[in-house]
């Protein structure tokens, strides 16, 4: 189980590129998950996400390492390329 801080908002949810329960948005540009991809306790220590969610309440702009940041960027779109380049018969 993924929990994330909405990279809206900042509320905790479950998993990642979920809607959020309190804002109701979910990912959707490839930036928007890279962003909730950095926000996960996959990367995050608790105490960390916390401190997220504390920010994004008082409005303050979710700070993600700009390399960090472009590095899960890269790897999202290099998913993204790996899966439109599947050859067609692995469909079935
Ligand atoms: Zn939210």
């Amino acid at each position: 189980m993924t929990i994330a801080s909405c990279f809206a908002c900042g509320e905790f949810k479950v998993g990642a590129f979920t809607p959020c329960p309190a804002c109701g948005n979910a990912p959707a540009t490839l930036e928007q998950e890279a962003q909730s991809l950095a926000l996960t306790d996959h990367y995050l220590a608790p105490e960390e996400l916390e401190h997220v969610r504390q920010q994004a309440a008082v409005g303050q702009p979710i700070h993600i390492d700009p390399v960090f940041y472009e590095q899960l960027l890269q790897t999202l779109r290099d998913e993204r390329t790996a899966r439109a380049n599947r050859p067609w018969w692995k469909f079935w």
